[in-house]
């Protein structure tokens, strides 16, 4: 199939990261809900060719168009085609996974996050576990992943995780991993009632950043945390999100690669985007160029160090629908 989703297209459809989305392509629930994280409010649609994936946010002013051609769509730029794929139906928030989101809500104020500011609810066991009953009746879960906002403190979201998946353990026979923010004890518990996989946010790896957008977090406890984390989970099980496009400069980016990949952390590198209710925040979208470029220095370090991305199992180490995923795309 021309215009196949490889490297370089995928590089330059995340330097833009939405679409407007033909309205005649949305009914048959292709659409996806963010609750979650920088991205949180906005829908979204996957699309896939080949062995890839990428999310695009539906934005009626975006540059690109996604429209429907025969049995595929299309995106286009200025009426050029730039990516041909299909359309995958997302079960909970992405497709393959329940990827669930406990608290939509959250006390903290990191400044490029919407989450605070939407007062959303909180699920609790019974929802949850209708909603992967749900994303299992499709045959198309490969994985149950939770991630949650701090409705009251982190222990009690912990605390909350650790219930639901003691619940689900003794009915799916699925991959189960976490990201929340880490508690002492966390990642002991986590690991002892079922979860395979975690995931700590360190968010940005410049400590000037980290304080002037997560207040009221501790960059030093996540990553003491995520040492522990890969003590109890193990090589190839632990990741972070690691923000591009808040003012770091490539070399903070390179050093703070380097200091999480020694450590057998997989970092994610994902690009910001900018959002309606923090208006007032500066951040750049990196362009396909500066993806490119840290992409491959990602993978290069991961190499060296002999982390494999491809063997994780599930949150967005295994979806890669809004990053450059080493070992995946690049
Ligand atoms: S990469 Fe992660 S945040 Fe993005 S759509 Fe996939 S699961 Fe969600």
């Amino acid at each position: 199939m021309d215009k196949e989703l490889n490297t370089d297209i995928k590089a330059a459809l995340l330097s833009i990261g939405s679409a407007q989305v033909d309205k005649s392509l949305l009914p048959d629930k292709l659409e996806s809900k963010a609750t979650a994280g920088p991205g949180a409010g906005g829908s979204s649609i996957f699309l896939k060719s080949g062995n890839q994936r990428v999310r695009l946010t539906i934005n009626d002013a975006s540059p690109l168009r996604v429209v429907p051609e025969d049995e595929h769509v299309v995106v286009l730029k200025n009426d050029d085609v730039v990516a041909r794929g299909v359309l995958e139906r997302p079960l909970c928030h992405c497709p393959e996974q329940a990827y669930i989101t406990l608290s939509e809500k959250c006390v903290y104020d990191c400044q490029f996050c919407p989450v605070p500011k939407m007062h959303g609810g909180v699920k609790d066991s019974a929802k949850v576990i209708q909603m992967v009953e749900e994303a299992y009746a499709t045959g198309e879960l490969k994985a149950i992943s939770f991630t949650s906002g701090i409705a009251v403190s982190p222990k009690k979201e912990v605390q909350r995780a650790v219930s639901i998946i003691k619940q689900l353990t003794s009915e799916y026979d699925l991959p189960i991993g976490v990201s929340v923010y880490p508690t002492t004890g966390s990642s002991e518990e986590l690991y002892s009632a079922g979860a395979c996989e975690i995931k700590y946010n360190v968010e940005t790896m410049d400590p000037e950043l980290f304080r002037r957008f997560c207040p009221d977090l501790s960059l030093y406890t996540i990553l003491d945390a995520l040492d522990t984390a890969v003590n109890v989970f193990g090589k190839n099980r632990v990741s972070s999100n690691f923000i591009i496009g808040l003012g770091e400069s490539d070399e903070t980016v390179r050093k703070g690669i380097k200091l999480l990949t020694n450590r057998c952390i997989i970092p994610i590198l994902r690009p910001i985007s900018p959002h309606p209710l923090r208006k007032n925040v500066k951040i750049t979208r990196p362009d396909s160029a500066r993806l490119l470029k840290l992409g491959s220095m990602l993978k290069d370090m991961l190499d060296h160090e002999s982390l494999c991305v491809d063997k994780s199992r599930t949150m967005c180490l295994l979806c890669t629908g809004c990053d450059l995923t080493p070992h995946k795309d690049i």
